[in-house]
């Protein structure tokens, strides 16, 4: 049985795929977004601030399965499940498989907040027990997706593919894929931005829905506590979110949602 990382585990949340569920944060990123909200996932140890407070704890899978079965009720009352986030959840490939396969085997609803960047072998890995992608979409020129994360566009926007094409194939159509756009002030809320996210939703046809998540900084006082730098954008303008929304609704045929 594997053992990995779990920054924390979130119980009753709402926000992260449908119904009650609990969220499962793994800790570990390769990313670097400028904006981050949460510096303290990139390590993959379990760390500690200067204070001495812990960051993380080693877990199996198991461990974490029992600990969300604790609330299988409120899920299946609901049509809640499990979440698995970050930090990035695909770059502890072999923990987050175990995971989410012993997940689907307790007949839980799973969903699965990622970049998207990973190798495409681990995208097919997961794929058959993955209910709902979350798929970040944080920039959709080839540059500027560089200067902002550190890495490549390219190789997420395939996997984001595969993942489409699977799930097109399938015959049962249950299983979808939803955009979550992290919107920064002046880096990535332009009209070619907002036009790209419209065309990307409008070619993928699992894509039932744009989330619009304007930024907030709750990276900063935990990046400057563990001595790293994260960008600290202007706070957005009054009604921000809801401006971006309905740019893109102009757009695109598919629903746009503000969390
Ligand atoms: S925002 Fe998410 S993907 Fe980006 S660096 Fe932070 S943890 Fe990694």
């Amino acid at each position: 049985m594997r053992e990995g990382v779990v920054l924390k585990i979130e119980k009753f949340a709402t926000h992260d795929g449908p119904g009650i569920r609990t969220v499962v944060f793994l800790k570990g990123c390769k990313l670097r977004c400028k904006w981050c909200h949460s510096p303290e996932s990139w390590s993959f140890g379990v760390q500690k601030y200067p204070d001495g407070e812990i960051i993380g704890q080693k877990m199996t899978s198991d461990e974490v399965i029992s600990t969300l079965m604790e609330d299988k009720d409120f899920y299946d009352a609901s049509g809640g499940g499990m979440t698995l986030s970050g930090g990035e959840p695909l770059a502890s490939p072999g923990f987050a498989v175990e995971i989410l396969k012993k997940a689907k085997h307790k007949a839980l609803h799973t969903a699965i907040e990622t970049s998207g960047y990973a190798a495409p072998e681990v995208i097919d890995e997961v794929l058959p027990f993955v209910d709902l992608w979350l798929w970040d979409v944080k920039e959709l020129d080839e540059k500027k997706h560089i200067s902002y994360t550190l890495v490549p566009l390219e190789p997420i926007l395939s996997n984001l593919r595969r993942v489409n094409a699977a799930l097109e194939a399938e015959s049962s159509q249950t299983r979808k894929i939803i955009l979550r756009c992290p919107m920064i002030p002046g880096l990535n809320d332009g009209n070619a931005e907002i036009e790209a996210i419209a065309k990307l939703a409008d070619s993928l046809s699992r894509v039932v829905q744009i989330d619009i998540e304007p930024y907030i900084p709750y990276g900063i006082d935990k990046a400057r506590r563990l001595g790293l730098k994260v960008y600290e954008a202007p706070q957005p303008p009054p009604e921000y979110g809801e401006k971006i929304v309905s740019r893109l609704c102009a757009l695109t045929s598919k629903p746009v949602c503000l969390p």
